[in-house]
């Protein structure tokens, strides 16, 4: 299968309208904003991903940028960030299926 540039593009962008849908991942509230992250996995080489996101309420948003991500994640560790990035992806493609 061969997918086009385009057709990634339009892909992110559905992507990223879906992720703006989803609750906040520390308390659940509906109205989000997104966070990207500017690295994917693996560090080096690996440019910024927008696959990469997480959404969370302004509040949370607001303090992830302030404590910044390492002691965001620290003081939330209850919450698997990297299960659950990459269940959302999962989610995203099923629901590319549901229309
Ligand atoms: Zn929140
Ligand atoms: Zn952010």
């Amino acid at each position: 299968m061969k997918i086009s540039i385009s057709s990634m593009l339009s892909l992110k962008e559905k992507f990223k309208e879906w992720i703006r849908k989803q609750p906040c991942l520390i308390c659940g509230q509906e109205s989000t904003h997104a966070h990207y992250t500017k690295r994917g996995y693996g560090g080096m080489g690996m440019k910024g991903h927008d696959l990469i996101a997480h959404p969370l309420c302004p509040v949370h948003h607001g303090e992830q940028h302030e404590i910044g991500i390492a002691s965001f994640k620290a003081k939330y560790k209850n919450i698997d960030f990297d299960w659950l990035v990459t269940q959302q992806i999962v989610d995203f493609l099923e629901s590319l299926f549901d229309d």
